[in-house]
């Protein structure tokens, strides 16, 4: 069994990034610049913005975190996110979710122009994917992908299971292995016989939000298994996958923390460094 070192596979991806900065900026080329929207001061959000700020200073993207009143106005956050659709300069846009409970998630989200949305949290890149055309992956998926890819994982004609349907990683997932030629299967709450589906995974992914959800008897001997959940518990942080029961039948497994969750971060990274090269192609 190996386990997948996020950790190290987002360092690595990161280190690439940063080399190819380089030679565009040393080239005389303008900045790659991320913008980060931030209503509020949600505690979670603070460490989810600091480490994507630390991702963005070891890959060289100029980000700013721009940090709006909670009480701020649906108005006046759309008006924000309009002006930075409009400014050149600006490469990728992330809005950084939840925001209060006043404001309309969708309707700001909708706002971020598809050439900057390096979230992939928009219909018309969830559309572009869905028709297998280059838009923007949402990062947990497309860092899950990069990650297999990287160790070698062959992916096309494979059976993948999905256990999760939400907009931005279990839906994504599904249709990200599909374009990759997996034979996938999207499970949800309402799957009967969620069991014996997964049972026959060659690639299980889990990304459910409910800790040790996936047992040993639900996993085929040397399935590759990637946990997307992060649960805290009274007992820490705990996936979706019971680790310990499971990772003796896989062939690949990823550990909670330090699997999917750095590659998240590492895949935004990607994601923005793809917008600058485009913006660079116009
Ligand atoms: P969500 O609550 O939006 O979706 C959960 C999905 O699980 C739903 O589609 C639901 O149908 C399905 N589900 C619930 N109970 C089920 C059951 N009994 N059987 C089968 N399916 C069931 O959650 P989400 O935003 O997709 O996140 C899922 C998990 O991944 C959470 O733990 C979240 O914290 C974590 N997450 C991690 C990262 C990362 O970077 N590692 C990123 C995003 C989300």
């Amino acid at each position: 069994m190996v386990i997948l070192d996020g950790k190290e596979t987002a360092k690595k991806l990161k280190e690439e990034l940063n080399k190819k900065l380089s030679c565009y900026y040393e080239g005389g080329n303008k900045k790659c610049k991320l913008k980060i929207l931030m209503v509020g001061n949600n505690p979670a959000s603070e460490v989810y913005v600091r480490n994507k700020s630390k991702a963005c200073e070891a890959v060289g993207i100029e980000d700013e975190l721009i940090r709006l009143d909670e009480n701020i106005s649906q108005s006046k956050l759309e008006e924000k996110v309009l002006s930075l659709a409009n400014d050149e300069s600006v490469h990728g846009i992330l809005i950084q979710l939840p925001l209060p409970k006043h404001l309309d998630e969708d309707a700001v989200t909708e706002l971020v122009p598809p050439e900057k949305d390096v979230d992939g949290f928009t219909t018309k890149s969830l559309g572009l994917l869905a028709v297998g055309k280059d838009g923007f992956l949402s990062c947990t998926p497309g860092g899950i992908v990069y990650m297999l890819k990287n160790y070698g994982i062959p992916l096309a004609g494979k059976h993948a299971v999905v256990i999760g349907r939400s907009k931005i990683v279990g839906k994504p997932m599904a249709l990200a292995l599909l374009n990759e030629n997996c034979t996938v299967t999207a499970c949800h709450s309402k799957t009967e016989n969620l069991k014996e589906i997964t049972r026959t995974a060659d690639i299980l992914i889990a990304a459910v939000g409910r800790p040790l959800f996936v047992t040993a008897d639900m996993v085929k001997d040397g399935a590759v298994v990637v946990d997307v959940g992060i649960n805290r518990t009274d007992d820490g942080l705990k996936g979706d996958v019971d680790f310990d029961a499971v990772a003796d039948k896989c062939s690949y497994i990823t550990p909670v923390p330090g699997g999917v969750g750095p590659m998240t971060v590492a895949y935004l990274m990607n994601n923005t460094v793809t917008a600058y090269e485009r913006s660079l192609k116009n």
